[in-house]
């Protein structure tokens, strides 16, 4: 039987990537150390049989070779994320991101197992050039605005998977992640859908940061690890990048009526300036919408989840917590 470790498995993503897995009748291993992600994202993987878990950090080398070890395929999404976080604990950020893949990399290599490395949109920068292709140039910010720490963390972490593939022929994936959204994301790092979501629902303002015009594209968490999954599954997937999301645009003032109207809420808008919303170092970024041309092409993805499902879903998962 196939045996399949998630670093970060009781994250948002990793949650969903694991119940994913368990479907397909592999035997999943997850690992995470609860920084942001829960014990109770892992309530339904932990009914199964063909389910374990740890509580450590990737960090914690010598475990990690014992579980890589056991692994057939590795897939890596610990990380630090949210943009709250990388303002507030940038330390962390740079050193978690980078060490963690190198760790991950390191001991997968000598055994030559396969490896997904989740890498990030925010890797694009402030590039205007809509949609971002996996080829474009990256645009960062400078160094003294810590939001681009983030960004360089991951593209160290994508330059080390693709020189491992190109030294060694280690079969190894790159994906960068655009908004996903859906059920269990938390908004308290500052994600826009699931914070929305909550405010309408608990009758509060809905906080639109800047003038609302900027826009964003939201792909379902389902429809992107099931990317995920197809892409290992590729072996014409390896030494590559890829772009997985959705390309259908809102802005975040479209959004925020949307939200209010699904939830049925009687919340007002309230806009709230990009100063005192983050930051003073804070950059927003007016568009992000991804290139899937590649993706299509390779693994014929299509995004199934609209954004009205999209918020319906979550409503409901927000609804039974409130409860
Ligand atoms: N945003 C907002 N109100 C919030 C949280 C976020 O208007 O309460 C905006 C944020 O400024 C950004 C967009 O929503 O323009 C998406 O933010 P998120 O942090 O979800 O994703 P990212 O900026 O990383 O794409």
């Amino acid at each position: 039987m196939t045996h399949v470790l998630v670093t970060g498995g009781a994250g948002f993503i990793g949650s969903h990537l694991v119940e994913a897995l368990l479907a397909r009748g592999y035997e999943v291993t997850a690992i995470d150390d609860l920084s942001t992600g829960s014990i109770r994202n892992l309530d339904e993987a932990r009914k199964h049989k063909r389910f374990s878990y740890y509580i450590d950090s990737v960090m914690n080398e010598r475990l990690m070779a014992e579980l890589i070890d056991r692994a057939d395929m590795v897939y890596h999404l610990a990380a630090a994320v949210g943009v709250r976080l990388i303002v507030e604990k940038p330390v962390h950020t740079i050193e978690t991101n980078i060490r963690g893949t190198e760790i991950v990399l390191e001991l997968a290599a000598r055994k030559r197992k396969t490896v997904l490395i989740t890498s990030t949109s925010e890797v694009y920068g402030k590039s205007s050039k809509v949609p971002f292709n996996e080829n474009d140039d990256l645009v960062l910010g400078s160094t003294t605005r810590p939001r681009w720490a983030y960004a360089c963390s991951k593209a160290i972490d994508e330059f080390l998977g693709l020189a491992y593939y190109r030294e060694f022929g280690m079969p190894v994936v790159i994906v960068r992640l655009f908004n996903t959204v859906g059920p269990r994301q938390t908004g308290q790092y500052g994600m826009v859908v699931p914070r929305f979501v909550t405010q309408a629902l608990k009758g509060e303002p809905l906080t639109v940061y800047g003038d609302g015009t900027q826009t964003r594209a939201f792909a379902y968490v389902g429809d992107v690890v099931e990317a995920m999954i197809a892409l290992t599954e590729n072996s014409l997937a390896y030494g590559q990048v890829f772009n997985i999301g959705n390309d259908k645009e809102i802005s975040i003032a479209e959004l925020a009526q949307l939200v209010i109207q699904r939830t049925a809420s009687t919340s007002p808008i309230e806009y709230i300036p990009f100063e005192k919303a983050y930051d003073e170092n804070f950059e927003d970024l007016q568009r992000r919408v991804p290139d899937l041309t590649k993706v299509r092409k390779l693994i014929n993805y299509t995004p199934k989840v609209c954004i009205e499902e999209i918020i319906d879903r979550v409503a409901a998962s927000v609804r039974s917590t409130l409860r």
